[in-house]
């Protein structure tokens, strides 16, 4: 069996380097040459020796997701539709600012949980994305980059929220995540790698004591009431669980606080009375807000809340010192919102694998 390299994290490759009678500082050129130089054909990894190259030929593979395609929004975002089989895609978006450049990865195909405000969520889950998957979205990002950034590295930071509840598929994601902050790999700060979750409590806990990296929570509603029907998981790890798994992650944290994202909701959960429900809820934990107007798709049982209301919202949480920022909708031309990632990626995959392909997704 042909061994993909791409599933394996520096650990991982060193043993699999000294199972083949291979120093260790032959595996981190071999990794430096995977992840950092977008390498495959070890052939061109021209530091290690013939014979070693020649083994590594034979029983193993530099194989990161198929690329379906790449589009760039007149904003610069740029998305890539990447193939993981029997017909399913997964989307990954690059968003370049001024000072840094954040790549929106994905940990599933679809997702169980069914917000009922996601895109994604209302496809339902069809399976985890391998480690090769995950880390695959960043070296095709990486590579793309950077036939364009020659200068500087271009992603500085990685959030893990795109299609997919990262916590649910916790071994790939995390093994991921070494990769990601690995110097030998992608070199990024724990700071700057943000994993989101809907509030998987046990998952939250297992991260902090694994992999602790910068934590944001989609809370999207200060009532189990209401978070109930937003965030159906929220019926098996209601608010005070939740709470209270916020304030353990805390004590292992990158950063001394964590953020609390809220979908901005037309007429559900954007009155400024629930704000000041939030400032009460969430009174023990040091965390910033972001709010994020809703991102529409196709039959969406919601509207977004218009500025003026996302506007009063944000003043009540400052008002009460919480520092609070309003997501800039980015990507849209592209469907590259949050939220809008499985929505176009049915329709996509059929046309790119013909009529009929698409029940993968569903
Ligand atoms: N499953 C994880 C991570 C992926 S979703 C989670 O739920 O946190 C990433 C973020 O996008 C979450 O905060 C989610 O609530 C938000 N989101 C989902 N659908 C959205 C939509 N239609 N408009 C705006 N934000 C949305
Ligand atoms: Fe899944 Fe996150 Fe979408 Fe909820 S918001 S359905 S947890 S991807």
């Amino acid at each position: 069996m042909v061994t993909n390299l791409l599933d394996f994290n520096g650990e991982g490759l060193a043993e699999l380097c000294a199972g083949m009678g291979e120093k260790p500082f032959r595996a981190r050129q071999l990794e430096r040459w995977i992840h950092q130089s977008g390498e495959a054909d070890f052939d061109r990894m021209t530091d290690l020796s013939k014979a070693f190259r020649d083994r590594l030929a034979a029983c193993a593979e530099v194989k990161p997701p198929a690329l379906i395609s790449e589009s760039v929004a007149p904003d610069g975002t740029r998305k890539w539709l990447l193939d993981v089989g029997s017909c399913n895609a997964v989307e990954t978006v690059f968003i370049p600012e001024v000072d840094r450049g954040t790549l929106c990865v994905s940990s599933q195909v679809g997702c169980a949980l069914a917000c009922t405000f996601c895109s994604t969520g209302k496809q339902g889950w069809n399976r985890d994305l391998s480690v090769s998957e995950i880390v695959g979205q960043l070296w095709w990002a990486n590579k793309a980059l950077g036939a364009t950034h020659k200068t500087a590295r271009a992603i500085t930071n990685v959030v893990l929220m795109g299609m997919g509840e990262p916590l649910l598929n916790f071994e790939n994601v995390v093994t991921a995540l070494d990769l990601m902050l690995d110097d030998h790999a992608y070199g990024l700060s724990r700071r700057r790698v943000t994993l989101s979750t809907s509030g998987i409590v046990p998952g939250i806990d297992r991260l902090r004591d694994r992999c602790p990296v910068s934590l944001a929570v989609s809370l999207h509603a200060p009532t189990d009431a209401l978070r109930d029907v937003l965030v159906p998981v929220n019926r098996k790890y209601p608010l005070a669980e939740l709470m209270a798994a916020c304030r353990r992650y805390l004590d292992a944290a990158p950063r001394p606080f964590l953020t609390f994202e809220y979908v901005m909701l037309d007429g559900v959960n954007d009155d400024p009375a629930l704000a000041r429900e939030l400032v009460g809820i969430t009174r023990d934990v040091p965390c910033k807000f972001n709010l994020i107007p809703f991102n529409p798709f196709p039959n969406a049982p919601y509207r977004r809340s218009p500025p003026e209301a996302i506007k009063r919202f944000r003043d009540v949480l400052m008002a009460a010192d919480l520092v609070t920022t309003v997501r800039k909708t980015r990507g849209d031309g592209i469907d590259g919102a949050c939220g809008q990632l499985a929505g176009q990626v049915q329709t996509r995959t059929r046309r790119v694998f013909g009529k009929g392909s698409s029940a993968a997704l569903q």
